[in-house]
């Protein structure tokens, strides 16, 4: 008999402990089972598995448990590999989260430890089976077809020789059988030879590859040639036979990158990002794990690829939001990805114009290897203008569009070239209020204001997603007076622009236009087809993009991130006015960048328009010294959610009364409703961050602990509100 012991999938933290039951057949850790779980059924994942010579009874008696047996395997061989089990449990006790919340985020839909995903797409397909007997002419050329192909698809063989090859299949010669679907490897049909690399490149290059240490900070400015570095160190690894991750932050960049990539190696290239559907995630997942995929460009969870033989590790764009995961484990993939750099014993790579202040900070220290790219390969940064809003307003400009960034539009038209338009807002109006009451309308299910989408003439809720049409009479005073209208986003600056450029060609990139299946590749390549002159968005248009012929990009409401009460609010803010400065003038053709700002005495933007990302990082940790904030120390954020404010709020103070130490305690702080949810935070704030977890995993695995429901975890927290 074996005695199994598994993870279970239930999202209880409380449940996050093997469970052991009994099985006769085959299995090893690593397979999922569907195991008895109180009265139900319930998808296991399997730790460890100890044959014993002990009958059940003896072995019940000395576990002092009664022991049910496994239902069923459900794999014929294990899920991950033995790095990536380890990797789960790196994460487990890090993120302080469950074990199974580990697996399941690092595996695709498909295999994931879930019941409810549907099985993988499998393929017919057809090989020789028997001599080849006595076979008509058109028989044969069937038979010698498939026997030349060794195996082929059963649909090309149905496409060529419908009509014979039953007849091969009735006399014994060949055979059908199912395989499960492949992913063909891509190659593009350009390829782009080696650029010469710039004294600065190769100076990097020599750096990065002749240290013996293992993380570096590639800084340099946008459009300094980072991406030209990742690729020869690259090709360096490459070449000794080992596989290559380049990690990018977006979605919208993955194209980009993916064709740099591809042009230049002929080698085989997985992809992966949020924007596959699983069985196209699960085809990349089995490249990677047979080796055929040299090299990977994917987001975030691209990191727990199963990778055999890793040799470099890129991160583009390493200070972005994005890497963060919000989702419980909260996991940051630059962590995910020291780990596995450091398991396979080859380097990590972080790039970026705008490092993150951490990030930063440990080149200071001497922790991570400073690599820098000062100069931008034209040798030309971006003019910069700022236009104070407030001013332009009194003078009777648009609130939208200033004279001055018309002025520049209707140039950048005149000479052929294109234009980007930055505003991180979509949809019409960001804010409808009552004319009788002033009362703004708010979600039913958030406490987050509804936001007016003239396309789909709906109200929608940006946090949760909840339209409605605009009501007859107001919710709160009933009255029929009316509504106004206030703020605007993407939709509001796209008509304004066509009414004022009606011969221009505009294009709008943001999470409305972008929710079908490849539109960011759609729009982004009608772009660079130079198919339309003004590309509008939101922050997804700011990062990474490369486009020659944009010689203008302006930024509407550049300082509204600033009045966020986040203590990162100035870094994020800073970061992305850097990133969309950096779209314009990247080829020969001279850059301009047009600033509109309601306090352009802000030094985030007074930064950014010097592109002095130096002088923003002595500004901004002096702030951050001052308040006793990252990198000076560590956070942890505990956030419980609840029916009601009273009850997230009374969980709270359960956990605040139980965390005590070296660290502060702060809050409890009521947030913000979302989705019916009321939650409650509490802060803990520290220099010793393994004391901090130490002591909340203690009250985890307290009986108090896992009284507690819904309660979210995020060590090294990169959002707070
Ligand atoms: P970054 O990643 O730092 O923003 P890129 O690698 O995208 O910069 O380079 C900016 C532009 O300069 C790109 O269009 C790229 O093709 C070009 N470029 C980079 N390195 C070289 C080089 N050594 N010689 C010629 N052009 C280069
Ligand atoms: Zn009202
Ligand atoms: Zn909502």
């Amino acid at each position: 008999m074996k005695l199994v012991q598994c993870w279970v999938e239930h999202p209880s933290r409380s449940l996050d402990q093997v469970f052991t039951y009994t099985y006769d057949g085959e299995i090893e850790p690593g397979v999922r089972v569907s195991v008895p779980f109180g009265t139900r059924e319930i998808i296991g994942f399997v730790e460890h598995v100890e044959e014993t010579d002990e009958t059940q009874v003896q072995a019940e008696e000395r576990l002092g448990m009664k022991l049910k047996p496994v239902n069923y395997v459900l794999d014929a061989a294990p899920l991950i590999t033995p790095e990536l089990h380890e990797m789960a449990m790196w994460m487990r006790k890090t993120t302080l989260s469950t074990a199974i919340s580990c697996f399941q985020c690092m595996l695709p839909g498909k295999v994931k430890p879930s019941s409810s995903a549907a099985p993988a797409a499998k393929e017919k397909w057809v090989r020789i089976t028997g001599e080849e007997g006595s076979l008509t002419v058109k028989q044969l050329q069937a038979y010698s077809f498939i026997r030349e192909k060794g195996d082929v698809l059963y649909s090309e063989v149905r496409k060529q020789y419908a009509g014979v090859i039953g007849k091969l299949l009735e006399k014994g010669m060949v055979e059908i059988y199912e395989k499960e679907k492949e992913a063909d490897l891509r190659f593009s049909d350009i390829t782009d030879g080696e650029k010469q690399l710039t004294e600065d490149q190769q100076k990097a290059v020599d750096e990065i590859s002749g240290s013996g240490d293992r993380v570096f900070l590639l800084k340099g400015v946008t459009g300094s040639g980072k991406t030209e570095v990742y690729l020869h160190l690259a090709a360096m690894a490459l070449r000794q036979g080992k596989q290559v991750l380049i990690l990018v932050p977006e979605i919208s960049l993955t194209p980009q990158m993916i064709e740099r990539v591809s042009s230049r190696f002929r080698t085989g290239l997985a992809i992966y990002h949020s924007g596959l559907s699983s069985q196209e995630k699960y085809e990349q997942y089995r490249l990677v794990l047979s080796g055929k995929a040299r090299i990977v460009v994917g987001t975030r969870s691209s990191v727990f690829l199963p990778f055999t033989d890793l040799g470099l590790v890129v991160m583009d764009e390493e200070h972005d939001s994005s890497y963060k995961q919000e989702n419980q484990p909260a996991y940051h993939c630059r962590d995910a990805a020291l780990w596995r750099c450091e398991y396979h014993n080859c380097k990590l790579v972080l790039g970026s114009a705008t490092p993150s202040l951490e990030s930063y900070a440990r080149t200071i220290r001497k922790v991570y290897h400073l690599v820098e790219l000062p100069h931008r390969i034209n040798r030309t940064l971006p003019q910069i203008t700022v236009v104070n809003m407030k001013q332009a307003m009194e003078e009777g400009q648009s609130g939208i569009l200033s004279d001055a960034l018309c002025t520049r539009l209707s140039q950048t038209l005149k000479n052929g070239r294109q234009a980007i338009l930055l505003l991180n807002r979509r949809g019409y109006h960001s804010l409808i209020k009552c004319r009788s009451c002033q009362s703004v309308i708010k979600c039913p299910h958030c406490d987050i204001s509804m936001s007016w989408h003239r396309e789909d003439r709906m109200l929608k809720c940006h946090t949760c997603g909840t339209m409605m049409p605009l009501p007859k009479a107001c919710p709160d005073c009933h009255s029929t007076a009316g509504f106004s209208a206030y703020g605007f986003g993407t939709e509001k600056l796209e008509h304004e622009l066509s009414a004022q450029f009606p011969d221009a060609r505009i294009m709008r990139m943001d999470a409305d236009t972008t929710s079908r299946k490849n539109s960011h590749e759609k729009i982004l390549g009608a772009f660079g087809r130079k198919e339309a002159d003004i590309l509008v968005g939101t922050q997804m248009i700011a990062k990474g993009l490369d486009y020659p012929n944009v010689s203008l990009v302006g930024i509407i409401n550049g300082d509204e991130g600033l009045n966020r009460t986040d203590f990162r609010s100035c870094e994020v803010s800073f970061d992305l006015l850097m990133q969309a400065s950096g779209r314009s003038g990247r080829s020969d053709i001279p850059g301009e960048v047009v600033l509109q700002v309601t306090d352009p005495s802000h030094y985030a933007v007074q930064c950014a328009c010097a592109q002095d990302y130096d002088g923003f990082f002595a500004r901004e940790m002096y702030f951050r010294h001052a308040g006793m904030y990252p990198p000076y120390t560590y956070l942890i954020a505990l956030t419980v959610s609840a029916a009601t404010q009273e009850a997230s709020d009374r969980a709270a103070m359960r956990i605040r009364d139980h965390l005590q130490g070296s660290y502060r305690t702060i809050g409890i702080l009521s947030l913000l409703k979302i989705n019916d949810r009321c939650r409650s935070r509490i802060l803990l704030k520290g220099r010793d961050l393994d004391e901090m977890r130490n002591d909340v995993r203690k009250f985890l695995d307290s009986e108090e602990g896992k009284s507690i429901r819904d309660l979210r975890i995020d060590v090294n927290p990169m959002v707070l509100d």
